[in-house]
């Protein structure tokens, strides 16, 4: 993950630990803000503009905010983060070391996607305020995307392809129940593996089929979580070798 995310530029630091930016992530929020203003598109075109860059910064922020979720319970069970950074894909806590048992993996893995689910439902809940209060109906809208986009990343997470949050919670179960951390990282990798295969096939299909050549953003995502669980997989069974887990990881 390192390697494919070298040239990122930092931005700041928060509770000690790095953020950037990767220049991949641009091209990202270029599409999201172009895909959301085509939605607003009846508002006008300055107005929708700026609805979507505020509903991206938003997105993003929540994508944030879900990585910290990682790196701060990952502080409690004594394992440093790195830096956390936004890229092409979304966004990637790195970690000093690997969890140092299966309930800390599993804690810091769902920490990611419970924080997703909260902040989804607090951005419900506040559309439901402005909608009674008879509140801003632009600010309605952010909210009503940004709760849905919030689900959409916690569901998204807990598919269980490791290294994904799903694919963890699903290693740190195996690890727990055979007590096996390599044997459980391989067993999480095949899923992972199986799911972005899985996700090429339905883009490629999506596309052939509908003509809707957008669909091949899945080929790219299933593409991107092959490479991520074959590195994630090689980490860990480096790390294997010199103790029970220790090293490196990129929690998306
Ligand atoms: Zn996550």
């Amino acid at each position: 993950m390192a390697q494919l995310l070298r040239g990122s530029v930092w931005i700041g630091r928060c509770f000690g630990i790095r953020v950037g930016i990767h220049p991949s992530w641009l091209l990202v929020f270029a599409l999201v803000v172009w895909t959301l203003t085509s939605s607003f598109a009846d508002l006008g075109a300055a107005h929708a503009l700026a609805l979507a860059i505020v509903t991206a910064l938003g997105f993003f922020g929540s994508v944030v905010v879900h990585e910290f979720a990682h790196a701060l319970v990952a502080r409690r069970f004594g394992v440093a983060t790195l830096s956390i950074r936004l890229f092409l894909f979304g966004g990637v806590a790195t970690i000093a070391t690997e969890p140092p048992s299966p309930g800390a993996e599993a804690a810091i893995a769902f920490a990611g996607p419970l924080c997703s689910a909260m902040l989804a439902g607090v951005c419900g809940l506040s559309l439901e305020i402005v909608r009674h209060t008879g509140g801003e109906p632009h600010f309605a809208l952010v909210l009503m995307a940004l709760a849905a986009a919030n689900a959409v990343l916690a569901a998204f997470n807990l598919l269980p392809a490791f290294p994904m949050d799903g694919g963890r919670i699903l290693r740190a179960a195996v690890w727990r129940l055979r007590g096996d951390h390599a044997a459980a990282t391989r067993l999480a990798s095949v899923a992972g593996m199986g799911f972005a295969l899985a996700l090429g096939l339905l883009g490629a299909g999506l596309a052939w089929h509908t003509h809707h050549w957008e669909s091949l953003w899945y080929v790219a995502l299933g593409g991107f979580v092959s490479i991520a669980t074959i590195q994630s997989y090689q980490r860990a069974r480096c790390e294997g070798c010199d103790a029970a887990a220790g090293g490196s990881k990129g929690a998306p």
